[in-house]
């Protein structure tokens, strides 16, 4: 009996590996042949100044259009793109795409700011990062001010050196690094002190239990004097109330991104947002004071 549930028990675990396995070549599949057709979209999201509710930037955010499948989210295929080395074309990629979106945008006049565009670990161990965005940049004559780069604590970590010497002549262009997931990692202070990084994003979990009560505003007030101490700009993520957005301003982070200015959208409707520039109503803006 014990024994035939332990086979049965083998069996299973046995063909979830197998599932998990298929599951991964057909990802792998689905994304070279997506490279090779180029099915890969970028979508916009907005963050947002809380003072004066306006857009400040946009953040890339890369999804696969598949023709019979549709929308595929890059939860979906990033952790096989990294797992099998195409997160390096696929970083690429996106790159260039950005770039040629916001040079479409420029020529038809609409009020450009600077887009965000996530790297990963891996593009920055193959020191591939700081070239394809020289390439981009003068293909689309895009100023550096227009570009920045997210990169998650991860990318942090690896040979320090190295990194830091890819980071600092990124940085050297003029392009802003942003700190991605903030607080989900475990960068140090004196790696973010050492780095020249100008902005951090404190990871959506913290936003999200900003309304649990006293001590998480605590933690998330640490994160935002933190960060001042180090000249860096604070940015929410996730935020999605308004509740979130009064507590927000109190603890002095005057940056927010999250659904409640809006989920990431294609790049129709984020020129929409741009020529509107003003996104957060008035009463969660700062209200001149009279006198
Ligand atoms: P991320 O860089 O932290 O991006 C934020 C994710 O949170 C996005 O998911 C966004 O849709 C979602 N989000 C934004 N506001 C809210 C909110 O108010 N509530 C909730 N619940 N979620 C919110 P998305 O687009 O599915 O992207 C997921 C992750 O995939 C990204 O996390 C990023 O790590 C990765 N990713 C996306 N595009 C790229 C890319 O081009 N390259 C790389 N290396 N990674 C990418
Ligand atoms: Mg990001
Ligand atoms: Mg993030
Ligand atoms: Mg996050």
């Amino acid at each position: 009996e014990a024994k035939a549930n332990g086979r049965a028990q083998h069996q299973f675990f046995e063909r979830r590996l197998m599932d998990s396995m298929l599951r991964r070549v057909e990802c792998e599949k689905l994304l070279r042949a997506a490279i090779e057709k180029d099915q890969f979209v970028i979508y916009f999201q907005p963050r947002v100044d809380t003072d004066s509710g306006e857009v400040v930037s946009m953040e890339a955010l890369v999804r696969l259009n598949h023709p019979e499948l549709g929308l595929i989210q890059p939860s979906e295929f990033i952790a096989v793109a990294e797992a099998t080395g195409l997160i390096l074309k696929l970083g690429e990629i996106v790159i260039m795409k950005a770039c040629q979106q916001m040079d479409e945008w420029r020529r038809a006049g609409v009020p450009v700011v600077p887009v965000s565009v996530n790297v990963s670990a891996a593009q920055f161990a193959q020191g591939v990062v700081r070239e394809c965005v020289e390439t981009n940049m003068a293909r689309f004559e895009i100023p550096a001010e227009l570009l920045e780069l997210e990169l998650t604590e991860s990318c942090m970590m690896g040979d320090q050196d190295h990194v830091a010497h890819e980071l600092a002549a990124i940085h050297d262009l003029g392009i802003k690094l942003l700190v991605d997931d903030f607080g989900t990692g475990y960068s140090s202070l004196s790696q973010l002190q050492r780095l020249n990084l100008d902005v951090l994003k404190i990871d959506r979990s913290f936003t999200e239990q900003l309304l649990c009560g006293q001590k998480s505003e605590v933690f998330f007030q640490a994160m935002v004097t933190m960060a001042e101490s180090l000249r860096m700009r604070v940015v929410a993520e996730g935020v999605e109330s308004m509740e979130q957005v009064q507590i927000l301003k109190r603890l002095h982070c005057t940056e927010i991104q999250g659904y409640l200015v809006s989920t990431p959208v294609n790049a129709a409707r984020m020129a929409e947002m741009l020529w509107k520039r003003i996104l957060l109503p008035l009463p969660l803006r700062a209200v001149p004071k009279l006198m």
